[in-house]
């Protein structure tokens, strides 16, 4: 076989994109060929990368595509902001399926790698004699949770949303509560129109080649195990995906969008602070708080004493004005604390020797930052997966400790006490346990980069299945008995 050309079709959100583009540059980097069928408000990004020399190639699909009752200003899945806006929402990605069959058939590849959110997918691959594989954006510990809680549902017979109660038949004795919960996860079988998504898309997976996840095996080993001798899966750890690709600083300062604040005006604050002590605060593309909250996160941080910089999304989190920030803040924080309104440059920041810790909301991308840069998490999940990935930062990695959201909210979120925010704050910067969680941290930091070296385990993995793509024939017709 000549060279080997793989498709890549991303879901329309900065979180599975960003990723996927890096797995792009990094399949590119090993000699594949590679295109990635963007819509249009995800292209720039890779145009970006192109720009900067990463040979992919880029071929656009119209989104919201035809048909659809989407109204045409709804570009990513961030601005699905009420629950009404779901099922066209959904119905609109469902409707993909024509399109990119077409271009398909036009760029004739040897396989697909397309989102969990694109279950038809493993028809329209089978349709052209290809394997499908799927990348859902998150880690292998989330997805057997998820799996297990599919399978047992053990928040069934409790008696309060507040009761805490076991996922079974898991490495780890891992406890939740129902509010911890996605609504879409206690309500399977039912009419709701994410649970009948997931539904599919739990039956395209099974059906799949197989899965690849952002994470390397160390991170999550008993886990990785799981899913293939529990679950029986096929999975290949090929990251953490963002250091593969040795990126300039231009590339690092831009993921996904451009930033909101000067490359340079940020670095040189960060100059001005000693290591280890500035925390960063970030809640990644989606997540939403009420104003009160957004109060409550300025008064806790501020009386932590620690410098900071807090980026506050623009928009669907503040408003259209600033009502929330209390009255004289910016002035006291001066030089203490650096807010950015929009889209910070993240893994630069988090890279400079002056973070000394991460206020995260736990999408995953952010994370496997986290756990790279080597410093200790406050864990602030929101909604999506997020309950687990905290899980896996505080209770089986130990490099976090909880701020106490116990409440998945895909709207507005509050209910996090300035107190909470304070002490949290402070139990990873300047607490007891910090020097031995900042000691945890920089191990796994060690082991992940490790990993995708030549001859780490992501970097094995990615050549097994390379090979194995390169000797894929696709399964003969089943023959149907004739009576
Ligand atoms: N990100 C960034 N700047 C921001 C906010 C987010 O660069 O101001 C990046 C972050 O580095 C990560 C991604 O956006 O790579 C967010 O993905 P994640 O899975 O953490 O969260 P999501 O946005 O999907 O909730």
């Amino acid at each position: 076989m000549g060279q080997l050309h793989i498709v890549f079709l991303p879901m329309i959100a900065h979180g599975h994109m960003i990723p996927m583009l890096d797995m792009a540059k990094l399949f590119t980097s090993r000699g594949l060929k590679t295109t990635i069928i963007a819509t249009p408000a995800f292209a720039a990004s890779v145009k970006r990368a192109r720009e900067s020399g990463h040979d992919i190639g880029l071929t656009i699909v119209q989104f919201p595509p035809k048909g659809s009752s989407l109204s045409d200003n709804i570009m990513s899945f961030d601005q699905i902001t009420t629950p009404a806006l779901l099922p066209k929402f959904v119905e609109a990605l469902s409707l993909l399926q024509e399109p990119v069959e077409k271009l398909l058939q036009e760029l004739n590849p040897n396989c697909l790698l397309s989102d969990m959110f694109f279950p038809w997918t493993v028809d329209s691959a089978a349709k052209f004699g290809i394997p499908r594989l799927v990348f859902g954006g998150t880690n292998c510990f989330s997805q057997c949770i998820s799996e297990q809680m599919h399978l047992h549902k053990p928040f069934k017979n409790i008696s309060a949303d507040s009761e805490p109660f076991v996922v079974p038949d898991l490495p780890d004795k891992l406890t939740f509560t129902r509010t911890q919960v996605a609504p879409f996860v206690l309500e399977e079988g039912t009419k709701n129109e994410f649970s009948k998504l997931r539904e599919e898309m739990r039956e395209s997976e099974k059906r799949s080649y197989g899965v690849v996840f952002n994470s390397c095996y160390e991170l999550e080993s008993a886990y990785a195990d799981h899913y293939k001798k529990v679950l029986g899966r096929r999975a290949w750890h090929i990251g953490p995906l963002f250091l593969c690709n040795k990126a300039g600083a231009e590339e690092k300062a831009q993921r996904g969008k451009e930033s909101d604040i000067k490359e340079q005006e940020c670095l040189a604050w960060l100059d001005s602070k000693r290591p280890n002590s500035v925390v960063y605060v970030c809640f990644g593309s989606m997540a939403s708080f009420t104003p009160a909250q957004l109060r409550e996160t300025a008064i806790g941080l501020e009386a932590s004493g620690q410098d900071f910089i807090w980026v506050v999304r623009k928009g669907k989190n503040v408003g259209e004005n600033e009502d929330w920030m209390p009255q004289g803040y910016e002035d006291r924080i001066k030089g203490k604390g650096l807010i950015v309104r929009g889209w910070a440059p993240q893994v630069m920041i988090l890279d400079h020797p002056a973070i000394g810790g991460f206020v995260t909301h736990c999408g995953w991308n952010s994370t496997l930052e986290g756990i790279c840069a080597g410093v200790p998490m406050v864990t602030w999940p929101v909604f999506a997966e997020q309950f687990y990935n905290e899980k896996l930062v505080t209770e089986v990695l130990r490099t976090g400790v909880c701020v106490g959201n116990k409440k998945w909210q895909m709207g507005p979120s509050e209910g996090v006490p300035r107190e909470a925010v304070t002490k949290a704050v402070e139990r990873i910067m300047v607490g007891e346990e910090t020097s031995e969680i900042r000691s945890r941290a920089k191990y796994y930091k060690e082991m992940a980069r490790k990993a995708v070296e030549e001859g780490g385990s992501s970097y094995n993995s990615l050549n097994a299945l390379i090979d194995e793509l390169s000797s894929y024939r696709p399964p003969a017709p089943e023959i149907q008995a004739v009576n």
